[in-house]
């Protein structure tokens, strides 16, 4: 848009410019959209920890709750070098659409801690993940905010940080904390959800633009929880064939296709998906450029940008990360017809079987894994029949369309609630 200031690449800042855009097509009132381009609550923690040689490091953490119209605030925690409160505040910003977009009655919050947990020894890790939940305590509960996982963090970190709650309250509280192993109260089908939503989204695009999944060809950029669970399912559920993926430390390609599971195995033996056999070595950057159908960057923010968006060859984009692309790489990518499923859509899945994990633990009464399947597959069909038809209706991008419905039901709660006092 040409009254746009130049690109930026700082999230927060994108996280703004997405509601400035919505907030003129909705014509809200300045004051609403004052409100809802501000978090309502942020925590900055320094804590102590003792690490294995006996010193003493001060880490830095955030936990920020970004809006609570609709429910308790929900959204993960992420360990990762270049964690800022900008970063927080943006990923916050996004879980508050992603739970109004996919219906499900939260708020949204997230949390971060400034670490390298790749040179963390386990005990470092836990000592670390356990102070942090003790210093957010005062802000966290079943009632008020619910974490769960984001990068480099997993249900072994859940588990840390229930117990560390529930030894300061005297009592076990499983609802505190989502993405949990199934030992204390984690729902079947969790681990995968993300993943699972994300093919269920890709599915139902593929459907309606007229592209068969099975046999197209697929990219993974980051090979992550989210990552690699959906080449696994792509390919064993719709039939497509994953021809490249990459982690942190590079990516692979082979026009043939490669089994996924394998890579997966072979990364968790050498650490690397590089030097699996029969592929050959792409760097991140270029494997976003491969003439593949669908593209799901899977990793962190700002990889498809003004710079890069104008050689997408994929016609499917489906977002398993968080802000993987900024506005002005949507306005190229819309008008050279790729189909970018949005982030705050295509990855809700994973919040949605977090609350249905929370719901469990609540009830205290646990489902199959079928059950919280074709509940996920509920809920993601009918979130994506919503955008799909507001980006049809308005002839604009499934992004803008997705931010129309989450925040006109966050409007509209704010009209029933009324601000206070
Ligand atoms: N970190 C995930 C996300 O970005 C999951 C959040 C949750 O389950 O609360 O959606």
């Amino acid at each position: 848009m040409a009254d746009e200031p130049k690109e930026t690449l700082n999230p927060f800042e994108v996280a703004q410019r997405q509601i400035d855009r919505v907030g003129k097509r909705l014509k809200l009132d300045p004051g609403v959209l004052e409100i809802l381009k501000h978090p309502k609550r942020e925590l900055t923690v320094n804590f102590p920890v003792r690490m294995d040689d006996g010193s003493i490091r001060v880490y830095t953490g955030y936990r920020v709750q970004y809006n609570d119209a609709l429910g308790p605030f929900k959204g993960g925690i992420r360990y990762h070098w270049n964690v800022s409160l900008d970063e927080v505040r943006a990923l916050s910003c996004w879980m508050t659409w992603k739970c109004s977009v996919m219906g499900i009655p939260y708020g949204g919050a997230k949390g971060g801690v400034i670490c390298n947990p790749k040179t963390m020894s386990k005990g470092e890790n836990e000592r670390m993940t356990r102070r942090y939940a003790s210093a957010i305590s005062i802000i966290i509960g079943p009632e008020k905010d619910i974490p769960a996982p984001d990068v480099y963090t997993d249900g072994q970190t859940m588990a840390w940080i229930m117990d560390t709650i529930s030894m300061q309250m005297g009592y076990a509280v499983p609802g505190v904390v989502t993405g949990k192993p199934i030992a204390i109260g984690g729902s079947l089908g969790r681990d995968e959800a993300t993943s699972r939503g994300l093919m269920y989204a890709t599915r139902e695009a593929a459907s309606r633009l007229g592209v068969k999944l099975r046999g197209a060809t697929v990219a993974v950029q980051g090979y992550g929880n989210v990552g690699h669970h959906y080449a696994r399912l792509m390919a064993a559920e719709q039939g497509s064939k994953i021809v490249a993926v990459s982690d942190s430390t590079g990516g692979i390609y082979s026009p043939d296709g490669f089994d996924p599971v394998k890579v997966l195995a072979f990364k968790e033996k050498t650490g690397s998906v590089q030097g699996y056999p029969g592929t050959k070595k792409i760097t991140n950057e270029a494997l976003l450029e491969l003439d593949v159908g669908i593209l799901a960057p899977c990793a962190l923010e700002n990889q498809i940008t003004s710079a890069n968006a104008g050689r997408i060859k994929a016609k499917i984009v489906a977002e398993g990360a968080n802000g993987p692309t900024t506005p002005e790489a949507d306005d190229i990518l819309y008008k050279r017809g790729v189909t970018v499923l949005p982030d705050i859509l295509a990855n809700g899945g994973g919040v949605t079987v977090s609350y249905f994990e929370w719901v469990q633990n609540l009830q205290e009464f646990f489902w199959t894994k079928e059950e919280v399947d074709s509940k996920l597959e509920f809920h993601m069909v009918k979130a994506f029949k919503s955008v799909w038809e507001t980006h049809a209706k308005e002839k604009i991008d499934m992004r803008q369309a997705a931010y129309m419905v989450a925040i006109a039901r966050v409007v509209e709660a704010y009209k029933v609630r009324g601000i206070y006092p």
